[in-house]
């Protein structure tokens, strides 16, 4: 486990020494970063010929539902780090909409001792109301002590302000971030997809992107009026990235999230009728989706997440009855770096820094760089390379992949998590 491993010959891309493509060895020994420099001696090291690759620090994905406790069908913890290894994710945040929900901390302690050895690193979202029924808050205070590294009710948002406000100053007084999922749950009841062209087309009840963006302005409310900060997660709309980029610039301390579903694909994803690309926000229209790209451009989104989703292939397989989500860890990098570094949206750089660099600073976690002296999470991969998405393929327990089928650029060879190798294909 604790050998040494010598990687050499890599492009680094570090955005968190501002290393934007050295060709550089990289020195792992007891879990650690223990030397980033030209070429260094092999010693008893086993070494990783790199040459070709990109070597980058772990990815943090700070959107992921491992569904354990309670839904293991779905997914467990060790399975759910599986595929964040094969994406090369070695920091992930998990959120509370468990059986029971993260809403005590026995749980909390359950999610990290299970994950103690995992293949990634698990931090945990707590929940922000006792069983996400946003009606009382939880005992944030001793959830924090319990180890919570940021509070959310994801996809159950807590309707009622007042207990929103008091929780943002809570967490706000804990170090904590408050991630919220923004969905007006009246303007959304009973849609199963984006309002509009596509959903008239099908037949089937929308969600207008109002119910995203009154949320969104709430939020952004309450941030501003209390002076205390909150990060909106999976921004699916170009109105919710519009408000926050015009808040940042009044000085709000408001941050945001998107995923790649909602810079790769819209609405029109459906016309297949899949409930595999059904999430909630759900895919939108081109404009927004090139909203959203401009977002992520400029840094109005400075963070990209997953909301990585498992469910079952039996509840996925009715367009209209299935729940909401897609699994999207061990196609994330690639993704980004067919959607929005082939394009010139992004360099690979600002991709990583928005995969790794700023979730971990956002969070406020040992990871998103390979500083000499830095916990050894790395991901090795090569960005010329093409694959073509088979779920089957993938980890993790479900098949409900967002990208299925699609041929995407950016392949994942070595991933490397407390200074072990996690996953290999080399
Ligand atoms: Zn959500
Ligand atoms: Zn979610």
């Amino acid at each position: 486990m604790m050998s040494k491993l010598l990687i050499k010959g890599a492009k680094v891309i570090d955005p968190g020494q501002k290393i934007e493509g050295a060709l550089l060895d990289v020195l792992i020994e007891n879990g650690k970063i223990a030397a980033l420099k030209r070429d260094l001696p092999t010693g008893d090291a086993e070494v990783v010929d790199g040459r070709g690759c990109v070597a980058a620090p772990g990815l943090v994905d700070m959107h992921v539902h491992l569904r354990d406790p309670g839904f293991t069908e779905k997914e467990d913890i060790l399975t759910g780090c599986e595929a964040a290894a094969a994406g090369g994710v070695t920091s992930l945040l998990c959120m509370p909409n468990t059986r029971p929900a993260i809403d005590s901390p026995e749980t909390v302690r359950y999610v990290l001792e299970k994950s103690a050895d995992a293949k990634a690193r698990v931090y945990v979202a707590a929940a922000i109301t006792r069983g996400l029924n946003g009606e009382a808050l939880c005992g944030m205070e001793q959830l924090a002590e319990a180890g919570a590294s940021a509070f959310s009710d994801d996809g159950r948002p807590v309707a009622d302000s007042r207990l929103m406000a008091e929780a943002m100053q809570r967490a706000a007084a804990l170090g904590r971030p408050v991630v919220s999922h923004c969905e007006d749950l009246f303007l959304s009841a009973g849609g199963l997809m984006n309002e509009g062209a596509v959903s008239r087309k099908l037949g089937v009840p929308g969600v207008p992107a109002a119910a995203e963006n009154c949320a969104t302005a709430r939020e952004i409310a309450l941030a501003e009026s209390y002076g205390v900060p909150i990060h909106i997660c999976h921004v699916s709309t170009a109105v919710s990235a519009a408000m926050i980029r015009d808040a940042q610039r009044r000085g709000v301390r408001v941050t945001g999230e998107t995923a790649p579903h909602y810079f790769a694909l819209t609405e029109e994803a459906l016309l297949d009728r899949d409930a595999d690309k059904r999430m909630s926000p759900p895919l939108r229209t081109e404009e927004d989706r090139l909203a959203i790209c401009e977002a992520l451009r400029d840094g109005t989104l400075a963070v990209i997440a997953t909301d990585h989703a498992p469910h079952t292939p039996q509840e996925k397989a009715d367009f209209e009855k299935a729940p909401n989500g897609s699994i999207g860890m061990e196609t994330s990098l690639a993704a980004g770096i067919t959607e929005l570094v082939g394009p010139g949206i992004l360099t690979l750089y600002q991709l990583l820094e928005r995969m790794s660099t700023a979730p971990a600073r956002l969070l406020g976690l040992p990871a998103g760089s390979l500083e000499p002296g830095a916990p050894a999470d790395l991901v090795l991969f090569n960005h010329r390379e093409s694959w073509t998405v088979d779920p089957k393929a993938l980890h993790g327990k479900s098949e409900n992949a967002v990208f299925k089928g699609r041929t995407l650029l950016g392949r994942v060879r070595l991933t490397v998590c407390r200074g072990a190798v996690v996953y290999r294909a080399l």
